[in-house]
């Protein structure tokens, strides 16, 4: 019999162990695939001065932002080379299929942080300009600093993937890092700091806790030694950070959750279309805040779009996630299952028709996986609980509606805003519309295509700022302005202000 591997905490280049530990379990099997050391406020608090005293020896950001964007590329480098290992392990710790583990997650952390070391090249850390109009001595200088210690609190559905929309801007702008995973999920970001320690990363630069999230998290969230928080999660645990973060006037980063209107214009290209909404709300077994779940259909192809829909959502097989030919893995936990389950049950109580359930794996190895087949709930209205909250599973949600006014209004009658879609072959139409959607993504005739050139963030209760593209180092720097005067224009105006002419001395 294997053994089961033992993963140890990430504390000033140290692996550190705990005399107590977690189980990570497979979602699929339900099996235990690994302990780690279970990290407490004690070990948060190391993770944290270890952190500022790297910060404030100044190993991190005194180095000239090329080495640390050299840094960058080679962990990258380090993840692409082990990329088939570190899919398995994603698969095994949340349940995400080999095919978008291999193919999607994993290749997406490497070019992501890539293009982070690629920033840290490029981004303005410094630039100056004159104080005043015409030839003058008196200069603006903008040194944009790293903001210090930086938290990163990271959930399940993409462990390593989320870590590095956090790490990579902040080390590319010389800040000192704290991650946090989620207790389910920690395997994968622990191997993101097995490769910092062996690029060489200076001790204290990067720190992982594992832990629970209301002892781990939220000590990060309240602790003064932290600078900035940047969190992905809940709505509801993201409005918790939030308040914490209030205490010390932390800069704060919030990823939460969506209820992605994908809507379906009458001139769509069908097949495209019929596929396109699948892939939206069915990523990650429905599990990926910016899924596309609410499906707006134009009243005229409603019935053969649905048809088609639901033709196409029975030919997808449900199963062992580490089998290429697997659509869909299981959900993450029993909890989430129950709680999928139970928004199932809500919308048929609230009066949507079950259009169409797939099928569970009967496969005896997989009995005690947390397992939702494709659910398709028609005849919603956005007024019901079930096209209002985020379910967080793969269940779509079908409504109609008469015109292009009232798709817009549909889709933005919602607390959230992180995501939409237009499927449509009349470019300027789906442009359109696609301005009047409150949204910090829409795509138009595709979705989940997350670019690291491009801001990604949500507005209303979906989160505040943004990570990816040149605004994600805004987030992590502060700009400073010094005023240089080498003019004796200050003599002027001190003399003349507030202290007295009188007063100058001789
Ligand atoms: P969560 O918000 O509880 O967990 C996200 C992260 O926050 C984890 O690392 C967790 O340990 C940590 N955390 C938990 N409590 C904390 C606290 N008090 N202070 C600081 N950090 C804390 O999310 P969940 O329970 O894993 O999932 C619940 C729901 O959250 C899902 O059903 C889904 O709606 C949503 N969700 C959204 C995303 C996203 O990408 N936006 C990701 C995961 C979950």
């Amino acid at each position: 019999m294997n053994e089961i591997p033992h993963y140890r905490m990430y504390i000033n280049g140290q692996w550190r162990d705990s005399d107590a530990f977690m189980e990570v379990s497979s979602p699929a099997t339900g099996a235990t695939i690994a302990t780690v050391a279970h990290g407490d406020l004690h070990t948060t608090d190391e993770a944290i001065a270890a952190a500022k005293s790297a910060h404030d020896a100044g190993v991190w950001r005194n180095l000239p932002a090329h080495q640390r964007a050299n840094y960058l590329e080679a962990i990258a480098d380090q993840l692409g080379a082990r990329a088939h290992e570190l899919a398995a392990l994603q698969v095994g710790e949340n349940g995400a299929t080999i095919r978008g583990a291999g193919a999607f997650l994993i290749g997406y952390a490497v070019d992501h942080l890539k293009y982070f070391a690629g920033l840290a090249r490029t981004y303005p850390f410094q630039c100056s300009g004159p104080l005043a109009e015409g030839p003058t001595l008196a200069t603006g200088l903008i040194v944009k600093e790293p903001v210090g210690v930086c938290a990163g609190i990271v959930p399940w559905n993409f462990p390593l993937l989320l870590a590095v929309w956090k790490l990579g801007p902040a080390l590319a702008a010389g800040n000192t890092v704290v991650l946090k995973p989620d207790d389910q999920t920690p395997l994968t970001l622990l191997e993101l700091a097995r490769a910092a320690h062996e690029v060489g990363v200076p001790a204290g630069v990067l720190n992982v806790v594992t832990g629970e999230g209301p002892v781990v998290g939220a000590r990060l969230a309240e602790h003064p030694d932290v600078g900035k928080v940047a969190f992905t999660g809940s709505s509801e645990v993201g409005k918790g950070v939030m308040r914490a973060a209030a205490n010390t006037v932390k800069k704060l980063t919030l990823e939460l959750g969506g209820k992605g209107a994908n809507i379906v214009l009458d001139d769509a290209e069908l097949d495209l279309a019929v596929d396109g909404s699948l892939f939206a709300f069915l990523l990650m077994s429905g599990q990926a805040c910016e899924s596309g779940t609410r499906l707006l259909v134009h009243k005229s192809i409603h019935d053969e779009f649905v048809r088609q829909l639901v033709a196409r959502a029975a030919s997808l097989t449900v199963g062992d996630p580490m089998d290429p030919a697997t659509d869909l893995g299981p959900l993450i936990s029993a909890r989430q299952k129950s709680r999928v389950e139970k928004y199932i049950t809500l919308g048929q109580e609230e009066g949507c028709k079950l259009a169409f359930q797939g099928a569970v794996p009967s496969d005896p190895a997989l009995a005690q996986g947390h397992w939702v087949a494709p659910t398709i709930l028609t005849g919603a209205t956005n007024d019901m609980r079930i096209a209002r909250e985020e379910i967080f599973g793969p269940v779509l949600v079908v409504l109609t509606y008469s015109d292009d006014d009232e798709a817009v209004a549909i889709a933005n009658d919602s607390d959230y805003g992180l995501s939409a879609g237009v499927w449509s072959t009349n470019p300027a139409r789906a442009l359109g519309i696609a301005r009047r959607l409150e949204s910090g993504t829409v795509w138009i005739n595709d979705w989940h295509m997350i670019n690291a050139r491009y801001p990604f963030g949500g507005v209303k209760q979906s989160g505040l700022g943004r990570e990816l593209g040149p605004d994600a180092l805004d987030e992590y720097t502060e700009p400073k302005f010094i005023h240089m005067d080498l003019t004796n224009d200050s003599r002027k105006r001190i003399y003349g202000v507030v202290v007295s002419a009188n007063a100058q001395p001789a």
